[in-house]
């Protein structure tokens, strides 16, 4: 007989800005569309990880700036990653989608511990897995957990959602006017170029496992859904 290719599984990684909806704390509006979207990609079998950041609550390496310990500062933004992971669960569960939050620090009454078996088997089930509290390590940063949470659970893509880019330009097109919109590159390139889409040690785990992202906008709605669907929308990044 054929054999039957396996679902599309991928991991989304988001910011903590994109859930704080540009401030401190939460906006339940922009975490409930974004729970929206994702439902629509898990309707249409698509298996999907989500690893959420929490520069929306602390940052640690801000924190240590202002005379507190970095490692303390670091738990501190592992643990606002987590409050994230419960809104988005929240969201999630409301738009139909069975989820589970795995985190890296263990809190039992909240979230399963991290598991990599067992949230393969929530993916294959059909469960919408979100793995929080970063490494469980400080001076780890999100961005590298996302990928390294891809790389252990086989997923075939990482998608990074952006706000207010809608993917990898030349430079900061913020800062320089001149910016274009790159359709793909390779992370040799956004490593030399410094492009900070993720961070150093994200993109050079990446490119050393050839692990494709894409890296796209989330601010025209649906693109989420079309992100984790597979169409082609920003930039690729490939070894
Ligand atoms: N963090 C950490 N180890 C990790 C992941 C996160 O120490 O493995 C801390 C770190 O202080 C970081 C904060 O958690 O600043 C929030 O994560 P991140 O900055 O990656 O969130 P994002 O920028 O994606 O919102």
């Amino acid at each position: 007989s054929e054999p039957t290719a396996r679902p599309r599984r991928v991991l989304l990684k988001l910011s903590g800005e994109v859930f704080g909806g540009g401030q401190i704390g939460l906006d339940p509006d922009v975490v409930s569309r974004i729970a929206g979207e994702i439902a629509e990609a898990v309707t249409d079998g698509v298996q999907v990880a989500i690893v959420v950041g929490g520069g929306n609550f602390f940052r640690g390496a801000e924190l240590s700036q202002r005379g507190m310990d970095r490692a303390r500062a670091d738990y501190m933004g592992m643990l606002g990653t987590v409050m994230n992971c419960l809104a988005l669960q929240d969201f999630l569960e409301k738009a139909g989608v069975s989820t589970r939050v795995q985190t890296a620090i263990t809190m039992g009454q909240v979230a399963e511990p991290y598991i990599p078996l067992r949230a393969i088997r929530h993916l294959e089930k059909g469960r919408a897995v979100i793995f929080g509290a970063g490494a469980g390590m400080p001076y780890f940063s999100t961005d590298t957990v996302s990928i390294q949470r891809a790389l252990e659970t086989h997923c075939d893509e990482v998608l990074v959602g952006k706000n207010g880019v809608d993917g990898v330009y030349t430079a900061d097109p913020k800062v320089d006017p001149t910016a274009t919109k790159l359709d793909h590159l390779t992370f040799d390139e956004a490593l030399q170029r410094d492009l900070r889409v993720l961070d150093a040690t994200a993109f050079s785990l990446c490119r050393d496992n050839a692990l494709p992202m894409r890296v796209f906008g989330m601010n025209e709605r649906g693109n989420v859904t079309r992100a984790l669907r597979g169409e082609k929308i920003g930039t690729v990044v490939t070894a």
